[in-house]
């Protein structure tokens, strides 16, 4: 893989927020509401160092055992830190307790169980952990996440927990493979995350849409993205 220089991050860091930026001035809303999450995950913690000097405060991993590696490194608000540290990849029910502990904001809540399990341990490390719901949109049998269907309910259990606080709704829409796919396949999938947010009537406080990566972006913001996960477009392709 190519490691970039801390310049050349700064440099791509900048030219994602112009993208951010022309997307929410072509939607009518503020930049303000899009919180870019840099997704560091296969780089070394030299590129988190860098991704923090060019001004990224969130952070983003797929891993558990790579966030904990690198929240070493740069710790996250959870343990008094600088920066916010994003788990956004499917968790295993064992590896509740580093995820409770670690992150500041759980992206990819599937289950009743992880739920239950991640309750247990954020209880026990005398914390809150936010999270939101992972919705598979695409329907693709290889992504992780609840139906559309089922989302409400398993929000309302969550929400159930003393130590969980459900804050809203993640997705992977399907990748666009050819010209015309963001608009015909991506953009309606995107925009189904929003309208199950918006059609929440229960507790839980639904605010936040992660949704977006280096190939859609545009899209996501346009369609009520908060949270924007891009990785290739900062860091370079990865090649693990
Ligand atoms: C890797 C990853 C991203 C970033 O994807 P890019 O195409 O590199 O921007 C976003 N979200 C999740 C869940 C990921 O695993």
């Amino acid at each position: 893989m190519i490691q970039l220089s801390a310049a050349e991050i700064a440099d791509r860091a900048e030219r994602v927020r112009e993208r951010i930026a022309g997307a929410c001035a072509h939607a009518g809303r503020d930049p303000a509401g899009v919180t870019l999450v840099a997704i560091t995950k296969t780089h070394p913690p030299e590129t988190v160092r860098a991704a923090v000097a060019a001004g990224l405060a969130d952070l983003g991993e797929n891993r558990v055992q790579e966030l904990v590696a690198k929240s070493d490194v740069v710790p996250g608000a959870s343990a008094g830190g600088p920066v916010r540290w994003h788990l956004v990849g499917h968790l295993q029910r064992n590896k509740a307790r580093d995820a409770a502990e670690r992150a500041d904001l759980f992206h990819a809540l599937d289950s009743l169980a992880l739920a239950e399990a991640l309750d247990r341990r954020a209880g026990a490390a005398g914390r809150v952990l936010p999270c939101l719901v992972q919705v598979n949109v695409s329907g693709e049998g290889t992504k992780s996440g609840v139906a559309p269907a089922e989302t409400h309910a398993l929000v309302d259990a969550a929400a159930r927990l003393a130590n969980l606080q459900v804050t809203g709704l993640m997705t992977i829409a399907a990748p666009a493979e050819r010209a015309g796919d963001l608009d015909r396949i991506v953009r309606p999938q995107l925009a189904t995350l929003r309208e199950l947010r918006d059609a929440y009537r229960g507790a839980a406080p639904l605010t936040l849409l992660s949704m977006g990566i280096t190939g859609d972006l545009e899209v996501a913001v346009e369609e009520g993205a908060t949270h924007v996960r891009v990785g290739t477009a900062l860091f370079g392709e990865r090649t693990g």
